[in-house]
C-alpha cells in the first residue's frame, strides 16, 4: 500500500483526482494479488485500471493541447507505453509470473509518470493560467516583485542592489561638485568685475576734480581755473578711455549683472562734451553744472555699490562696502570742494547754499559712520589718521568760517588746493582698501580651487572605497551561492560526497547550507538502504538459484555414487547420439557390471556393499575424461559414454577401468576386499543406430559374453556373439 503524497499534486484538480484514483486501483490490485484473490477479481481491477489510465491520458492530452505544448506527441507516446505495459503485466499475471513484481512495477510506472513526466509541466500550466495563483499575488507590490524575479537573474539583482545606491551617491557627489564649481565660477566672474572698481574710482575721482574746477571757473571773473580745467579735461578723457578698455577686456557674459549701469555711464559720457562746451562759454549756471556732474559721478559710483551688493562672501562683502563708503565720503568731499570754492569766490553765503553745505558735511559724516560699521580695525586706524591730520583741521576751520559767513581770510584757491590734497589722501586710503579687496578676492578664489580639488579627492576616495567594499560583498555572496548551487547539482546528479562547511553566522544562507547538509545525509541514508535492499535481493536471488541448482542436481544425480541417473543419462546420451550422427563422429559406450556383487553383500553386509559401489564409481569418475559421462543405470550396473571414441579406443579405456578396479584393495572395517568388473563395449554404427537403447543392447550382449567367459574382462560386441 502506498499513500498519496501531497508533493505529487500538480495543482490541477481533475488531473490530481485521476492520479489519486490510479494509485488507489494499484493499491487494490497489490492487496488482492497478495491475498490470493480469485483471478477473475484481479482481472476486473486490471481492466478498471486500464480504463482509468486511458481516460486520464485523454484528459491530460486535452489540457496539454490547450496549453499548445510542443512535445505533446512524445507525451502521448509515453501514455501509450504506460497503457501497453499495464496490459502486458495483466498478461504476466495470468501466466502466473511472480506477482510481487507486478505490483511494484505498476507503482513504479505511475510514479515515473507523475514525477518525471507531469511535475515538470507545472510551470507550463501556471503560464497558461490553469493553476490558481495565491491571493497575495494579486497585489501590485507582489506582482512587481514577481516580475523582477522573473526578468532579472539573482546574481544581477545582488549587483544592482549595491550599484543603485552607488549611482545615487555618484549623482549626489556630482551635484555637490557641480555646485562648488558653479560657485567658483560665480566668484571668478565677480572677481573679473571687481577689477573695474579701481577704474571706476579713478574716473569718479577725475570727474570730481573736473566738477570742482568747472564750478570754480564759472564763479571766477578772472578765469582763474581755466588752464587747470583744460588739463583736467584731458585726464578725465584718459580715465574714460582706460575704463572703456577695461570693460572691453572683460567677458561680456560676466558684465551682465552691471550692464544697466554701464549703459547709463555711456549715456552720461556722451553728454559730457556738450556740458564742457557750455561751461567753457559760460552759458550754463553753476548750480546746473554741479547737478549734472554730480549726477554723472553718482551713476558711476553706483557701479561699485552694485558690486558691493553681490553676495559672495561676508568678508569680501564687508571689504567692498567699506570701499563704497569711502568713495561716497570722497564724493561728498568733492561736492563740498566745489560749493566751497564758489561760495568763497563770492565771499557771501545765502541760506540755500548754507543748507546745501551743511547737507554735504552731514553726508560726509554719515558715510564715515557707515565706514566704521564694515571696516576692520586697521582700516579704522587709516580713517582716524585722516581725520586727525592738520589738513582736516584746516578744512574744518574753513568750513566753520564759511558757515559763519566770515570770508575775510579765506582764499578760494587755498580752499580748493587744501581740499584737493585732503581728497587725494582719502584716495590713498581708498587705494589701500582696493588692494585689500583684490587680495581678499584672490585668496578666496585660491581657497575655492583648493576646496574643489579636496572635494574631488574626497568623493573619489569614498567612491573607490565603496566600490571595493561592494565588490567584496558581492563576491562573498556570489561565492556562497555558487557553492550551494554546485552542491545541489552534485546532489541531483546522485553524488553524495560533497559536504558543505557550515557557516558560523546564522542567516538564511546558513539555513540553506544546513538544509542542504540534512538533505544530503537523508539521501545518503536512503542510498545506503536502497543498496542494502538491492544486496539482500541479490543474495536472495543467488540463494534461490543455488537451491534450484541443487534441486535440479538432485533430480539427476545418484546420491550414493554421484553418477548421473538413468533418466538424465537417457536425455544426454540421446542428444549426443543426434550430434554424433549429424557430424558423423564416433561414439562408444561401456556397460560395466561388478562381478559377484551379490556375494559382497552377502559376505560383508549391504552397507559395505554400498561402500564398494562408492569406491567403484569414484574410480570410474576419476578415470573418465571431461567429455565422458558416467551413469548408474541399475543397482551395480554402470554405463560410461565416450564421445569422439571408436571401439578400439573404448577398449583401451575399458581395460584401464577394469585393471584399476582389479588392482585396488579396499579396507573397510578390518575387511580387506578385492573385486572385479566385467565390461561390454559397443560403438555407434551410424547407418543403423537410431536410438541409444539399440547400442546398449549390443553392449549388454558383450557384457553377457564377458561374464560368461569368466568375468573380469572387457569385450567388444561382435555380430557372431
Ligand atoms: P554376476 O557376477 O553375475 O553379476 O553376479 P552378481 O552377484 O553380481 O549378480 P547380480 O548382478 O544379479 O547381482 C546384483 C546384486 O546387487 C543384487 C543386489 O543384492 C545387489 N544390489 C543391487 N543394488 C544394490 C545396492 O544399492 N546396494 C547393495 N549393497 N547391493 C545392491
Ligand atoms: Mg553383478
Ligand atoms: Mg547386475
Amino acid at each position: 500500500m502506498i499513500k498519496w503524497n501531497v508533493g505529487l499534486n500538480l495543482g490541477i484538480n481533475s488531473l490530481d483526482t485521476e492520479h489519486k484514483y490510479l494509485l488507489k486501483l494499484i493499491n487494490k490490485l497489490s492487496t488482492s494479488i497478495n491475498e490470493d484473490s480469485t483471478k477473475e477479481y484481479v482481472n476486473t481491477i486490471f481492466d478498471e485500471l486500464i480504463q482509468a489510465t486511458i481516460k486520464h491520458s485523454k484528459n491530460e492530452e486535452e489540457i496539454l493541447q490547450k496549453c499548445n505544448y510542443e512535445n505533446l506527441d512524445l507525451h502521448s507516446m509515453d501514455h501509450l507505453d504506460f497503457i501497453d505495459r499495464i496490459k502486458e503485466l495483466k498478461g504476466n499475471y495470468n501466466n502466473s509470473y511472480s506477482s510481487d513484481d507486478i505490483a511494484s512495477e505498476l507503482y513504479d510506472l505511475l510514479l515515473i509518470h507523475i514525477i518525471s513526466e507531469d511535475i515538470p509541466l507545472i510551470s507550463l500550466f501556471e503560464n497558461n493560467g490553469l493553476i490558481q495563483e495565491e491571493e497575495s499575488e494579486k497585489y501590485i507590490f507582489n506582482t512587481l516583485i514577481k516580475k523582477i524575479t522573473n526578468t532579472i537573474s539573482f546574481t544581477k539583482r545582488i549587483l544592482l542592489s549595491t550599484l543603485i545606491p552607488l549611482s545615487g551617491m555618484l549623482i549626489l557627489g556630482f551635484i555637490i561638485l557641480m555646485g562648488n564649481y558653479y560657485k567658483h565660477q560665480e566668484l571668478k566672474d565677480t572677481f573679473s568685475i571687481t577689477k573695474i572698481i579701481s577704474n571706476v574710482n579713478l574716473l569718479a575721482h577725475a570727474l570730481q576734480i573736473e566738477r570742482g574746477l568747472s564750478s570754480g571757473y564759472l564763479s571766477s571773473t578772472e578765469n582763474k581755473f581755466q588752464s587747470s580745467l583744460s588739463k583736467q579735461h584731458l585726464s578725465v578723457d584718459r580715465e574714460i578711455e582706460a575704463f572703456n578698455l577695461k570693460l572691453s577686456s572683460i567677458n561680456k557674459k560676466n558684465l551682465k549683472t552691471i550692464q544697466e549701469y554701464i549703459q547709463i555711464f555711456k549715456t552720461d559720457i556722451s553728454k559730457l562734451n556738450s556740458l564742457r562746451q557750455r561751461v567753457d562759454s559760460k552759458t550754463i549756471t553753476q548750480m546746473e553744472t554741479m547737478t549734472l556732474y554730480t549726477e554723472t559721478i553718482k551713476n558711476i559710483l553706483d557701479i561699485t555699490s552694485k558690486i558691493a551688493s553681490f553676495n559672495i562672501n561676508p568678508k569680501i562683502h564687508a571689504s567692498i562696502s567699506t570701499l563704497y563708503s569711502i568713495l561716497q565720503y570722497k564724493e561728498a568731499l568733492g561736492q563740498s570742494r566745489a560749493y566751497g570754492t564758489v561760495i568763497i569766490e563770492k565771499k557771501n553765503i545765502i541760506l540755500d547754499e548754507k543748507i546745501k553745505f551743511i547737507q554735504l558735511i552731514s553726508t560726509q559724516n554719515i558715510f564715515l559712520e557707515l565706514y566704521d560699521k564694515t571696516a576692520s580695525s586697521s582700516q579704522k586706524k587709516l580713517k582716524n589718521s585722516l581725520l586727525n591730520s592738520t589738513l582736516h583741521t584746516e578744512i574744518d576751520s574753513y568750513e566753520k568760517n564759511i558757515l559763519e559767513n566770515k570770508f575775510l581770510h579765506l582764499d578760494s584757491e587755498v580752499w580748493f588746493k587744501d581740499m584737493t590734497l585732503y581728497i587725494n589722501s582719502v584716495k590713498n586710503v581708498e587705494n589701500v582698501l582696493l588692494d585689500e579687496t583684490t587680495l581678499l578676492l584672490e585668496a578666496k578664489l585660491k581657497e575655492d580651487v583648493h576646496h574643489l580639488i579636496l572635494w574631488i579627492i574626497y568623493i573619489g576616495l569614498i567612491i573607490t572605497i565603496t566600490i571595493f567594499i561592494i565588490y567584496l560583498f558581492e563576491r562573498s555572496s556570489k561565492n556562497q551561492l555558487h557553492q550551494l548551487t554546485d552542491a545541489m547539482n552534485h546532489l541531483a546528479d546522485g553524488e553524495r560526497d560533497l559536504r558543505l562547511k557550515p557557516i558560523q553566522l546564522k542567516d538564511s544562507l546558513s539555513q540553506m547550507y544546513h538544509a542542504y547538509e540534512i538533505t544530503r545525509q537523508k539521501l545518503l541514508h536512503g542510498d545506503i538502504y536502497t543498496q542494502l535492499y538491492k544486496n539482500q535481493k541479490e543474495i536472495e536471488t543467488i540463494r534461490q538459484q543455488r537451491e534450484n541448482d541443487k534441486l535440479e542436481k538432485l533430480a539427476f544425480i545418484d546420491p550414493l555414487t554421484n553418477c548421473i541417473n538413468r533418466r538424465k543419462f537417457e536425455e544426454i546420451s540421446n542428444l549426443e547420439l543426434q550430434r554424433s550422427s549429424r557430424y558423423n563422429s564416433e561414439l562408444s559406450f561401456l556397460m560395466l557390471d561388478i562381478d559377484h556383487f551379490k556375494a559382497v553383500n552377502d559376505t560383508y553386509g549391504h552397507a559395505i556393499g554400498d561402500d564398494v559401489l562408492k569406491h567403484f564409481s569414484s574410480v570410474c569418475l576419476k578415470l573418465a575424461r571431461d567429455t565422458d559421462i558416467v551413469a548408474r543405470i541399475g543397482g551395480e550396473e554402470f554405463i560410461v559414454m565416450l564421445p569422439e571414441t571408436n571401439e578400439d579406443s573404448a577398449l583401451i579405456l575399458a581395460e584401464r577401468f577394469r585393471e584399476k578396479i582389479y588392482n585396488s584393495t579396499l579396507t573397510i572395517d578390518e575387511h580387506t576386499i578385492k573385486y572385479s568388473v566385467s565390461i561390454g563395449i559397443s560403438s555407434l554404427n551410424s547407418d543403423n543406430d537410431s536410438s541409444v537403447s539399440v547400442i546398449l543392447q549390443r553392449a549388454d550382449k558383450a557384457l553377457y559374453e564377458a561374464k560368461k567367459s569368466g568375468r573380469n574382462k572387457s569385450i567388444i560386441f561382435k555380430e557372431q556373439i
